[in-house]
């Protein structure tokens, strides 16, 4: 396949920026080769820079739920454009995204916006502290949530269970608070508090996106939100992949959870960057300018980020595409096992609603451990052959493939086709 231009850009884009990119996964690292610069996208397609076309199973890692450039969105943007782009003090659109997300989330009486995930998170865990009076947080081993100190612990490292740093840089004192449980296992939970009593929060993806795709099971919920109440632990869900993505509001609901905060990015930034952190009355009242813990940002409710999520959410409100996202998410899984068996190479397909991915292995994945049985090698080819056969994935056998509702049965057959091509060649490639 053509990629002349992406590795002119990507050997010039070394120059100036970090490896020619502003986060890491866009290296291609995991998979090798050069990764694509990418020139537009319209609807469930994009095009990189040497003209190649690719259905788009990343969609920003989220947040194009509606796909790329989707009338309605295009319009409302442009039209709070000609507003101007900042002032600094507040706006409608800021009341109207905050009342659409209150509504979408029974938990949440007040939210407060900021500008990334990362700051959703880590506003959420200062506002738990500072609810609770108590400072030790429970993290899940696989699970990320952002890149602050605190939470930069077992995201991804094969020393899972310990309180180490998961990145240079970050100091051992920031995260001597964090303790480390592992997914779908409530025994490990216990066991942490048990021995510890300064536990504020236990802090989740309610259905993990980051390590793949990996489901709660609903006992494991359940038990989590017996124990927390017990000794007054807060829930935190980080939602930030999660909201709006499986149904209008968060999975912590169609999964039976009620956490007390709640941390949002992504889709409800429509490819803006928003995120988001709210919870019950009594908890936002901590909150600056309500009460003590300060927390602020010069761009936080961008006008053009608000008119781009509100109109994301009110479209998605409107047309509810939640059972359809579903649907094409379950096709997608059937014609990967098909292959699968076809082609006899060993596979797990997870999936929850529009969040879906493929795991290289015939263990079960239900936690970092499991997800770490994955073969990787499998994943590099088959990640060149869906390229090659058209079909954009994200470049990591840890990340989520994202669904949008422009997704047809032209895109479908087409998708058909590359899986169809890259088990073959991975068949081929490893004897099976
Ligand atoms: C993406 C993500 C984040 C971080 O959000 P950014 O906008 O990248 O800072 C946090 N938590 C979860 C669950 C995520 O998927």
């Amino acid at each position: 396949m053509n990629l002349k231009n992406s590795s002119i850009l990507y050997e010039r884009g070394q120059k100036n920026l970090v490896g020619a990119v502003n986060s890491p996964v866009r290296a291609f690292k995991s998979v090798g080769g050069s990764p694509v610069f990418i020139d537009h996208a319209e609807g469930s397609q994009i095009v990189d820079v040497d003209g190649n076309r690719y259905l788009d199973l990343v969609l920003s890692y989220g947040p194009m739920i509606l796909g790329h450039q989707y009338p309605k969105v295009q319009e409302a943007v442009s039209k709070a454009m000609r507003k101007g782009y900042t002032f600094g003090a507040s706006t409608e659109g800021e009341i109207e995204l905050a009342e659409l997300v209150c509504e979408a989330f029974p938990g949440m009486d007040k939210v407060r916006f900021v500008n990334s995930g990362t700051e959703a998170v880590l506003s959420a865990i200062r506002l738990a502290r500072a609810f609770t009076g108590k400072n030790q947080i429970i993290k899940f081993s696989g699970c990320y949530h952002g890149h602050s100190d605190s939470l930069l612990v077992a995201a991804g490292s094969g020393l899972a269970t310990l309180s180490l740093p998961g990145s240079k840089g970050v100091p051992e004192e920031a995260v001597k608070n964090t303790l480390i449980a592992q997914f779908n296992d409530i025994e490990s939970v216990k066991k942490q508090i048990d021995s510890h009593n300064d536990i504020a929060a236990v802090i989740l993806e309610p259905v993990a996106g980051n390590m793949g795709v990996v489901v709660p099971d609903p006992d494991f919920l359940e038990e989590l939100r017996r124990v927390t109440q017990e000794k007054g632990i807060l829930i935190i869900a980080d939602e930030v992949m999660t909201g709006f993505r499986s149904k209008f509001g968060g999975a912590q609901e169609l999964l039976g959870l009620q956490a007390d905060i709640t941390c949002l990015g992504k889709v409800i930034g429509g490819g803006f960057p928003v995120g988001a952190y709210g919870a019950r009355e009594e908890i936002m009242q901590m909150v600056a300018p309500l009460g003590e813990m300060y927390q602020a940002g010069t761009l936080s409710g961008n006008p053009i980020a608000m008119a781009c999520g509100l109109s994301t959410l009110l479209e998605l409100k409107a047309s509810d595409p939640y059972q359809d996202l579903n649907e094409t998410a379950l096709k997608i899984k059937d014609i990967l096992l098909k292959a699968a068996d076809k082609y006899e190479v060993d596979l797990q397909v997870n999936h929850f609603g529009s969040m879906i991915n493929a795991f290289f292995t015939n263990q079960k994945v239900i936690d970092f451990s499991t997800a770490q049985s994955s073969d990787t090698e499998k994943f590099k080819i088959f990640f060149w052959s869906m390229m090659e056969n058209g079909v954009f994935l994200p470049p990591s056998q840890f990340e989520a493939w994202f669904l949008c509702t422009a997704i047809d049965e032209n895109d479908l057959n087409a998708f058909e086709k590359a899986v169809d091509a890259s088990f073959k060649t991975i068949s081929d490639k490893f004897n099976l």
